[in-house]
């Protein structure tokens, strides 16, 4: 399965889980796929923020942000607020995201945390090459819903 960022078009985000980037073309030609808010069936892909952090030891990259445990409520907040204070504290590299993730991940940049925006090609390129992301939904991005 694979999880398109998308958007109506008056500006409806949301995400399609889709079987494979053909199966999301042929729903999309056939106008299968419509905005769950106003039903709108003229849908595109946008670009969506992803995350990825350097591990020191292994020379991959991987996500370290703690995985959340969810045994609690509490935990849970704790777990979110840990990585909001990480993506905090990450370089935004904006369009320039895959292209710096595969840099550190090949050794030609320094390996640090950073964030940006990425197409679901370039993830999935990444991907391929072994280089874990994260996707980030957008109230991870500010500390405007931060959890108490
Ligand atoms: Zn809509």
């Amino acid at each position: 399965m694979i999880i398109y960022d998308l958007e109506c078009e008056i500006g409806h985000r949301f995400e399609g889980w889709f079987k494979s980037a053909d199966d999301f073309q042929a729903q999309n030609d056939s106008h299968l796929i419509s905005c769950p808010l106003c039903e709108s069936a003229t849908i595109k892909r946008v670009p969506s923020a992803h995350y990825v952090k350097a591990s020191n030891q292994s020379g991959n990259q991987s996500t370290t942000a703690p995985i959340p445990s969810a045994e609690s409520p509490a935990e849970f907040k704790h777990w979110l607020n840990a990585l909001r204070h990480h993506v905090k504290n990450s370089e935004d590299v904006g369009e320039r995201f895959s292209e710096e993730a595969r840099r550190m991940h090949y050794g030609e940049a320094d390996k640090r945390a950073i964030k940006g925006q990425a197409t679901t090609e370039q993830i999935q390129s990444l991907h391929e090459e072994g280089v874990d992301t994260l996707s980030l939904p957008d109230f991870l991005l500010t500390d405007k819903n931060k959890l108490n």
